[in-house]
């Protein structure tokens, strides 16, 4: 069976987990980025469903080339300023069943790793204007490129998107969430061996491992202020003052509710383009590399390059329309009144509060 060229637009998570899993197949792949190099910035957490998603549609290499810019997350805390601790969550049972749990990682470690195993250069410098339901891609200086698929993995304002709008639709993004983050030497300030979120009147923040006896942290709060950690525990404002500046990071965050039909004709759209959700399960990039998964599966099984991308449309929607609810879900948690939802997590089993922490990073039946 002759392989279908592709073009992808972004070389984020999502587009280059993508590319990798093509050129396994013998795809010939085109990476195009706007940005003149490899982006910095933001740490995250991925989760068993996409490391499996990774390992199915990937291979073992880029599992394991993944896996290695990552640091393992055991267990999770939850601490109320009022309460002291919440709830303890074992993730043990996560590399039981599935061989790995969650796990925290530096988005540019993350993406040179993936970079590594894309099988193809990307690309940079690269900006897209505008592409064609035929396959046709156009670049701001005038370039025109052409393939049989084209995958629009540029993110939460996504230009492949808007090609594929009536005139007159914007980007809809909607519930911005402001955040601060960084990346610190724990040295003697914290070792907890998982990860610790602690609640209180300012919001929430969380503390992550990392690879190298580092952490990452994040604060809820505006972006025009730097933080300082104060009104955060003690350990929280430790690791804030520990950071260095270039380590500190402003996080933007929206959702936008996902639409059952988000492709036309050769035509894709994968992970933020698609179907943005709220960080606060952790499951945005995640979302992404499930995206790759599922579509490079569908590419590799239907001889109808075309019809894959619309199986692969039809097979995301439920899963994502189901992610974007739980991540309304938590904000709406993280926003109870402090006494209410301490109250609440409190008085929860760990059964519970494990299940609903949990839920949402177990693999897909195909990948598990
Ligand atoms: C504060 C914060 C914390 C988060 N924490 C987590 C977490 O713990 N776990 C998790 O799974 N997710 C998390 N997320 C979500 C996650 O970051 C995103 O869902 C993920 O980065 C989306 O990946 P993507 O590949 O779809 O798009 P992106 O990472 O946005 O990549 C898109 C790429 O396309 C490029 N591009 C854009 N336009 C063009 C164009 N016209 N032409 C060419 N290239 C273009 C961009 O430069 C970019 O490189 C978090 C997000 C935030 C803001």
């Amino acid at each position: 069976m002759s392989r279908p060229s592709v073009i992808i637009v972004g070389s984020g998570v999502g587009g280059l987990a993508l590319a990798g899993m093509l050129t396994r197949q013998g795809c010939e792949v085109v990476v195009l980025e706007r940005a003149a190099e490899r982006r910095d910035g933001l740490a995250i957490t991925i989760w068993p469903n996409a490391l499996r998603a990774i390992r199915r549609s990937g291979g073992e290499d880029m599992y394991e080339a993944v896996l290695k810019v990552c640091e393992p997350i055991h267990s999770a805390r939850m601490f109320s300023q009022s309460r002291g601790r919440l709830a303890t969550i074992d993730l043990g049972f996560l590399t039981h069943r599935y061989g790995v749990t969650g796990q925290g990682a530096t988005r540019a470690e993350l993406l040179d790793a993936l970079i590594a195993q894309a099988g193809v250069p990307v690309r940079f410098g690269a900006e897209v204007d505008r592409v064609g339901t035929d396959g046709t891609v156009v670049l701001t200086d005038g370039e025109t490129l052409r393939a049989d698929l084209v995958v629009g993995a540029d993110g939460v304002g996504s230009t492949v998107r808007r090609s594929l709008l009536p005139p007159g639709q914007g980007d809809g993004r909607e519930n911005p969430l402001e955040s601060w983050q960084g990346v610190v030497d724990r040295g003697g300030i914290w070792d907890a061996g998982g990860a610790d979120f602690h609640f209180g009147p300012l919001g929430t923040c969380g503390i992550m491992p990392l690879t190298g006896n580092r952490a990452y942290w994040f604060v809820d709060g505006s972006i025009r202020t730097p933080p300082t950690g104060r009104g955060w525990p003690d350990v929280v404002r430790e690791l804030v003052a520990a950071t260095p500046p270039e380590q500190l990071f402003p996080g933007q965050a929206w959702d936008r509710r996902p639409v059952r039909h988000w492709g036309r004709g050769r035509v894709t759209l994968l992970g933020d383009a698609a179907h943005p959700i709220l960080p606060t399960i952790g499951q945005g990039a995640c979302m992404a590399l499930e995206d790759a998964g599922v579509l490079a599966a569908r590419i590799a099984q239907d001889p109808d390059p075309v019809n894959a991308l619309r199986r692969y449309e039809d097979d995301r929607y439920p899963r994502v329309e189901g992610h974007f609810k739980k991540a309304r879900g938590m904000l709406r948690m993280r926003g109870l009144p402090g006494a209410v939802r301490d109250r609440v997590l409190a008085v929860l089993p760990d059964r519970t509060i494990t299940r609903m922490f949990t839920d949402s990073a177990l693999p897909l039946p195909e990948f598990s």
